[in-house]
């Protein structure tokens, strides 16, 4: 009988966390649908060519990473408590909410900055990574469009810096409004980016991150080791990968070989290269 009930809740929960996702999809289509449509950088339609995979990667996403971040997370702030000294950590949880939600903002950016640049640099991320570049349409979509140990990885170089400095408090497990709308803001601005909407901002895109300059990140071969931040495009001014041309960007993708379907693109970094090279490439996946 016990059973029978916890395999209940647990089809209840997972039903409930189906849900909250799919309406999650409904508003981001919602907002960014209409917007592609009449702000199109390329015209492509509504079912463009991989939209399914997109789809595919935004249900996967949904389901795994929490379950790939709660360890990870766990581990991060059981090694940060063992090795920092308590008053490190303590001196940041004094300042007011306002302070601690600013250096989370900025420390947290360093850390996606710099996990987010390893994975083009090293070649064993790469392959995780190329996930996300396969997509060869950029919309709204591509956001989820990414391996959960590439998702993973560089969500904790954000993490581990946080925790260094603690900050961590500030976006923790059980959020005030203001962190909990912050978080908010950064998921709808991650969407935003990538939306295939012709808009600029101005002498703003010195300061926050646009469709733009994260195009300019995803496009084809020329600069695709360019604008790596997320939020804060002063990271890249920083650390000298800031990319800014006069035109929008005509081409998306990689040359890297990237399999036609989730489970293959899930598998392809552990396939070895032999069996990586015989995989079927579909130049329209993305
Ligand atoms: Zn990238
Ligand atoms: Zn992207």
């Amino acid at each position: 009988m016990w059973q029978t009930s916890a395999l209940y809740d647990q089809i209840v929960a997972f039903g409930g966390q189906i849900w909250h996702i799919a309406l999650t999809l409904g508003i981001a289509t919602a907002v960014f649908a209409p917007l592609e449509y009449f702000l199109a950088v390329r015209r492509s339609g509504f079912f463009y060519r991989g939209w399914r995979i997109d789809l595919a990667w935004y249900f996967l996403s949904g389901l795994t990473l929490g379950f790939v971040l709660g360890p990870i997370t766990a581990t991060i702030a059981w090694g940060a408590h063992a090795v920092l000294p308590t008053a490190m950590t303590e001196a940041a949880s004094a300042l007011p909410l306002w302070a601690r939600m600013i250096g989370a903002m900025i420390v947290g950016e360093v850390g996606f900055y710099w996990g987010h640049r390893w994975t083009h640099a090293i070649p064993f991320l790469w392959q995780f990574h190329a996930v996300h570049h396969s997509a060869e349409h950029v919309g709204f979509l591509v956001n989820t469009r990414g391996h959960p140990v590439d998702v993973a990885f560089t969500r904790a170089c954000g993490l581990v810096l946080l925790y260094a400095f603690g900050f961590a408090d500030a976006v923790g497990p059980d959020p005030t409004l203001v962190p909990a709308l912050v978080v908010f803001v950064g998921s709808f601005w991650t969407y935003f980016i990538h939306a295939n909407v012709k808009v600029r901002l101005g002498f703003l895109e010195e300061v926050i991150s646009t469709p733009f300059f994260h195009h300019w990140h995803h496009t084809r071969e020329d600069h695709k080791d360019h604008n790596y931040a997320s939020m804060v495009p002063v990271m890249d001014r920083i650390f000298g990968t800031m990319y800014r041309p006069k035109d929008w960007p005509t081409e998306y993708g990689t040359a890297t070989p990237m399999p036609d379907s989730v489970i293959g693109q899930l598998l392809q970094p552990f396939a070895p290269p032999p069996v990586a090279a015989l995989t079927k490439v579909d130049p329209g996946a993305g």
